[in-house]
């Protein structure tokens, strides 16, 4: 779908007039494409004095091929800071002290990614302040930066100290264009954070990965994203969509399953499938999704039931099917597809928004289970994507939604995919109960 304010915000008399008035500034994102290194440019590593993360770090970022800055005249591309030894809150100053010389020379789609510890895992209660801190001061920097740049606040539990990388990886590489203003908890389940990849291009290899709703949208980008990083993919939806989704499972040579996921006899089909045909399933991407709008007054009852059984109750009923048949295999991964409006409502989608709550739930409800089978569960929440859906949207109301975040603009369905991919990577195995949104930093439910 055509941005055209972004496209004339792009040439030479747009800049002019975006810069005059003060305008939204749409700049085009940079988004991974294979074989690119992890990082354009060399990054800015501080922290403050006492931190637990130097090394850890320091070898996350070397492991990645990501330079380190040394001379203060050199323009880093991104900029990370350990905040663990800020233990009390009048050491916040450190922030101040680190950041404000360096963010004029940040390069063009920036990164920024501060790491500190969970102020549930505080030691005291100056450090449970000084460390719930940290979250106004990202947010807030997120909201300033401009050109692409985005700004992360990572929580590391103690114990969790090696199991940073493919976290570390995602955020500071183009794959996270379109995620900013989030707080990601890395956990000491997984160890070390599972099993690193042998090969970081391909760290899917050997995996069978189920995609739902994948004949279109965001989907299809998920079953792409996950065939390029080298999983089998099972690509599923209605048999409505049959033949655009024999097209999607073709390009990624893939295998088409249509089912209707919310038929009765759907898990059933779906367990005998993929223990015959695989032998198991690695990777569960619920993403199949309708929305039906109205307000609450005016819907119908079928209106309110077949939103609710695709979005959300379905959901755990696979789970569990696939759970108890043994066929999630140790280091499986189960992805949610919540959305903005499950964490900010919206009205006329009491339907939609009450299902998009709820993946959030049942994230928190599987983590502890799925994490004692060595699996982990974790949801993607969209803000504004580009896709049929949201072409559907009344054009002021999709106006407004491209530009309410802070990057100025929808994003792309590869925005969500790229998330998702970090989730179902095997060295990810500490990244669990998490809900991170691909909004650009929307400023829905904040
Ligand atoms: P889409 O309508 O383009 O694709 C959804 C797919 O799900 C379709 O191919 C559809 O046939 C399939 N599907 C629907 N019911 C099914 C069923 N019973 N069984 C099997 N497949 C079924 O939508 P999209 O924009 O790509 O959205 C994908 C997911 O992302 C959805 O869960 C949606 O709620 C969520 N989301 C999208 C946005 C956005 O901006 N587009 C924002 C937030 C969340």
């Amino acid at each position: 779908m055509t941005d055209r304010y972004q496209q004339f915000a792009g040439t030479g008399l747009g800049r002019a007039v975006v810069r005059r008035l003060g305008l939204p500034d749409p700049v085009p994102l940079r988004r991974y494409r294979p074989g690119e290194p992890p990082l354009p440019g060399p990054a800015r590593f501080g922290g403050a004095p006492g931190g637990s993360l130097t090394d850890p770090v320091g070898a996350a970022l070397k492991s990645a091929g990501i330079d380190l800055l040394t001379e203060h005249d050199q323009r880093p591309a991104a900029l990370v800071f350990d905040a663990t030894g800020i233990t009390d809150p009048t050491r916040l100053r450190e922030l101040h002290a680190f950041f404000k010389p360096e963010l004029r020379r940040l390069g063009p789609c920036g990164r920024v990614v501060v790491l500190g510890t969970p102020p549930d895992a505080a030691t005291s209660v100056a450090e449970a302040i000084a460390q719930r801190a940290l979250e106004g001061f990202t947010r807030s920097l997120g909201k300033e930066l401009r050109r692409g740049a985005t700004v992360q606040l990572v929580h590391v539990v103690p114990g969790a100290e090696q199991a940073i990388e493919s976290t570390l990886r995602f955020l500071l590489s183009a794959k996270s264009a379109y995620v900013s203003g989030q707080v990601i908890r890395i956990g000491t389940h997984g160890g070390t954070g599972g099993a690193e990849p042998e090969d970081w291009d391909h760290p899917l290899g050997g995996k069978v990965a189920l995609v739902t709703g994948a004949s279109r949208g965001i989907g299809a980008a998920i079953a792409e994203v996950l065939a390029r990083d080298g999983a089998r993919v099972v690509a599923l939806d209605v048999p409505a969509q049959g033949a655009e989704l024999a097209e999607v499972a073709n390009r990624i040579r893939g295998a088409a399953v249509q089912l209707d996921i919310t038929a009765a006899d759907a898990p059933a089909r779906l367990t005998d499938y993929l223990r015959t045909r695989h032998g198991g399933v690695d990777i569960v991407v619920h993403n199949a999704g309708i929305t039906r709008d109205r307000k609450l007054a005016n819907m119908p009852e079928e209106t309110w039931d077949a939103v609710l059984a695709v979005n959300l109750t379905c959901q755990p009923v696979i789970n569990d099917a696939l759970l108890d048949a043994g066929l999630l295999r140790p280091g499986g991964r189960i992805v949610g597809v919540s959305s903005i409006a499950g964490i900010a409502g919206n009205a006329g989608q009491t339907n939609y928004a009450t299902t998009k709550a709820g993946v959030i739930g049942m994230v928190a409800g599987y983590a502890p289970v799925l994490a004692q089978r060595d699996a982990t569960i974790n949801a993607v929440a969209p803000g504004f994507i580009e896709t049929n859906m949201t072409a559907a949207v009344p054009l002021p109301i999709r106006a407004a939604g491209r530009r309410m975040n802070s990057l100025s603009q929808g994003g792309l369905p590869v925005d969500v995919a790229e998330t998702v991919a970090w989730f179902a990577n095997p060295a990810s195995g500490a990244v669990n109960g998490n809900v991170v949104r691909v909004c650009g930093q929307s400023l829905l439910g904040a």
